[in-house]
């Protein structure tokens, strides 16, 4: 069959997730003939967007999907204390103006958010939830992307890229072969390198061998690299990466947020030799998981073990994988093959010092005991590309590529270089996505 694919159009998007979706709508929208690679195939398209939940919006007043208010200034408030100030804070402060058209303008986009009188997710007037999660969000992009006329290639690779005065020139890997096409403009929103396994044991050590990549395994920072080479300014830190605790036997790639482990301050984590990491009720807030993370990577093998009661089981609740159980703590020590005498010893110190705490800190003593090996699940790396207030790529020496954007986590670096802050890169993405796309358009007229 004659593939009717025009090889030349205004603008090229590489990745089908939420940062180029937005960018490949907003490209459309703006009149420019827009092609979107994604280097998943269909089933499995949408990147680490699939897995997420909520996004966070700055918002004068109540809204169906988000209550009170959340003024730019404490959004920023907020980003600068997770940061310690160490943020591009032009585009921080452009990029949260930004995120209080987003929602309207995803909901034109045919994305659903949850309601708030359902009452059925956290509180959070941050935040505003998906209807139907990541995945829901990117069916929806994707029908009306492609209902815009935006052609859309899966198992399509962005590998090679050369802006040139008139056209970039591209080089895409599809199933198919090599295909060349020109495009006058160019977003990179290809994710981060966190599937880029080999690259994260140079930047992590031997730690890297047993982590969990929590999202895609398509994200294999390919496009980095190419923007790197084309002499990106590179932001963040390679070495730099959201871990958090992970049920072992989850799969090592998109495991999203169902093997998160969240009960940790219910037991007690111990390493393979049967000693504890650190005081499990130090930090009990919902986020408690990401401090487990990097603690679990420093362990031998990278294994632990968060290790319950009875009472502990019913505070932790339901767990994607079921815990391991015995009747005596040396029978659990013999199941997780942890040395008998040293898990133990440790449960016994552990008891005496919660008979001490009661009711704050209870013994681990209604049996029979529960268990789940843990692993260090990589959520996403702090590192990419320097953009402008426009995603304009900028080169080293102080100069900017007129035709090549970035948006997404490709750029997220710029604001977030280490720390968290719930529901950021989703925002980061969508609107980062949506300047890129309307600018890239611009470039290409
Ligand atoms: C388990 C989990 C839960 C999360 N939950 C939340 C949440 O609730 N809220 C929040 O704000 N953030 C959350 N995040 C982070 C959030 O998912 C990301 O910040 C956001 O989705 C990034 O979107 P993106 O479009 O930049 O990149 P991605 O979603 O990572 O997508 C990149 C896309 O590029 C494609 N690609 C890669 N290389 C190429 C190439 N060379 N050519 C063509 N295509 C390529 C990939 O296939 C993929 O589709 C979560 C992440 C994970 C892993």
């Amino acid at each position: 069959m004659t593939d009717l694919t025009p090889t030349r159009f205004d603008v090229l998007v590489a990745g089908g997730a939420a940062a180029g979706l937005c960018a490949a709508i907003a490209a459309r929208l703006a009149g420019a003939s827009v092609r979107l690679v994604e280097a998943a195939p269909e089933a499995l398209r949408g990147g680490n967007t699939r897995h997420a939940r909520n996004f966070r919006i700055a918002h004068a007043g109540p809204a169906p999907y988000v209550p009170d208010s959340y003024r730019p200034e404490e959004f920023l408030a907020d980003l600068l204390r997770v940061t310690g100030g160490d943020t591009d804070e032009p585009l921080a402060r452009t990029l949260i103006r930004a995120s209080a058209g987003i929602a309207p303008w995803l909901l034109a986009a045919g994305v659903r958010l949850q309601a708030l009188d359902r009452g059925v997710l956290p509180y959070s007037r941050r935040t505003a939830f998906l209807l139907g999660g990541g995945k829901a969000m990117v069916n929806a992009l994707y029908a009306t992307a492609e209902a815009l006329g935006v052609v859309v290639s899966y198992d399509t690779t962005l590998v090679d890229l050369r802006p040139d005065d008139g056209d970039c020139a591209v080089v895409l890997d599809t199933a198919a072969g090599r295909e060349s096409m020109l495009s006058r403009a160019v977003v990179v929103a290809t994710g981060g390198h966190q599937a880029d396994l080999a690259q994260l044991r140079v930047d992590l050590g031997p730690a890297a061998d047993r982590l969990v990549v929590r999202g895609s395994q398509y994200c294999t920072g390919h496009g980095l690299d190419l923007l790197l080479g084309l002499g990106a300014e590179p932001v963040g830190d390679r070495a730099s990466a959201h871990l958090v605790a992970v049920d072992a036997r989850g799969p090592r790639f998109d495991g999203g947020i169902v093997t998160r482990m969240t009960g940790i301050p219910h037991g007690i984590v111990v390493d393979r030799t049967g000693r504890r990491l650190a005081d499990e009720r130090a930090d009990t807030r919902r986020t408690h998981y990401a401090q487990w993370g990097p603690r679990i990577a420093a362990c031998p093998d990278q294994l632990a073990y968060l290790i319950v009661d009875q009472d502990g089981l019913r505070r932790v609740g339901p767990t994607a994988l079921a815990p391991v159980t015995a009747p005596s703590v040396a029978e659990l020590a013999r199941r997780l093959e942890i040395d008998p005498a040293s898990l133990d010893a440790t449960v016994r110190t552990f008891n005496a010092e919660a008979a001490e705490r009661e009711p704050a800190v209870r013994p681990l003593a209604a049996l029979p005991l529960a268990a789940w090996p843990l692993l260090p699940g990589l959520t996403f790396t702090h590192f990419g590309v320097a953009v402008d207030t426009g995603m304009r790529v900028r080169l080293r020496g102080g100069r900017r590529s007129e035709r090549v954007f970035a948006a997404g986590t490709t750029m997220a670096a710029n604001v977030l270089r280490h720390g968290y802050l719930a529901g950021l890169g989703l925002t980061l993405a969508a609107v980062s996505g949506r300047i890129a796309g309307e600018e890239a358009a611009r470039a290409a007229a």
